[in-house]
């Protein structure tokens, strides 16, 4: 087996690569490390490596990690990327930094509401079915503009961009298609909010199979679990 620190290395080798193909700046592509499935050891291998962004699925799992690993709490940043039902909105509001999974305006209502005063905002993205997939979560492209105005009024979050996981593809001229049309929405939903949304500059896409697509197309924060931790099995 390859250790994390060496997977993560590599996976920060593959971040770099893409960002000089795309003539960007290394530092404009976060790598959020995605733990589900995983121990709070392999998150604290991971941080020893370097690693403060780790990114969760499963609610319940998450917070035992976080609660594990609460000595680390204020170095790392706990973004939740899966869905949320809205009566488990409370301890997401409660104990993550960044939720980039909303995918409707009650959830954004329910997680301001929730946000304890003495945290900093919770900075949110807003998910959206890019390839239309029946079976998948996320708002429609049609749904987007309205949700992301109600949003950015909302006064304990920070609404920072979109968030998508599109179909596999094989190549990476097909990967980009997908990527390109999330990129669009979040340019015409700047052009549209302007103000009312001054942070709005992040794009979460990208994973293992195809970060180098999603780089190139703009992500600013990818999102890769097998490629540091390993197969879930
Ligand atoms: C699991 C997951 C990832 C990471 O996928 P890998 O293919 O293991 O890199 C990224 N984003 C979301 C939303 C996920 O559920």
């Amino acid at each position: 087996m390859v250790s994390i620190p060496t997977r993560l290395e590599q996976t920060r080798a593959r971040i770099a690569a893409a960002c000089n193909a795309a003539h960007r700046p290394l530092d404009s592509v976060q790598l959020l490390a995605v733990s589900k499935t995983f121990g709070a050891d392999a998150v604290q291998q991971a941080f020893d490596a370097g690693q403060r962004a780790f990114g969760e699925n499963y609610i319940q799992e998450a917070l035992a990690k976080i609660d594990a690993l609460a000595a680390l709490r204020t170095q790392l940043q706990w973004h939740l990327i899966g869905p949320i039902q809205s009566n488990k909105s409370r301890p997401v509001a409660e104990s993550f930094d960044w939720v980039h999974s909303v995918d409707r305006l009650k959830i954004a209502q329910r997680l301001s509401d929730q946000r304890p005063p003495t945290l900093p905002p919770l900075q949110v993205c807003l998910q959206v079915n890019i390839s239309g997939e029946a079976s998948k979560s996320g708002l429609t492209p049609a749904e987007l503009p309205e949700v992301a105005r109600a949003v950015a009024a909302l006064p304990r979050l920070v609404l920072r961009g979109l968030m998508a996981i599109p179909e596999p593809a094989q190549d990476e001229a097909a990967q980009r298609v997908p990527h390109r049309a999330l990129r669009g929405l979040l340019d015409d939903l700047r052009a549209r909010l302007g103000h009312q949304a001054p942070q709005l500059d992040t794009l979460s896409m990208g994973m293992s199979a195809d970060l180098e697509a999603a780089i190139a197309e703009g992500a600013t924060i990818v999102r890769v679990g097998t490629a540091i931790f390993g197969g879930r099995g």
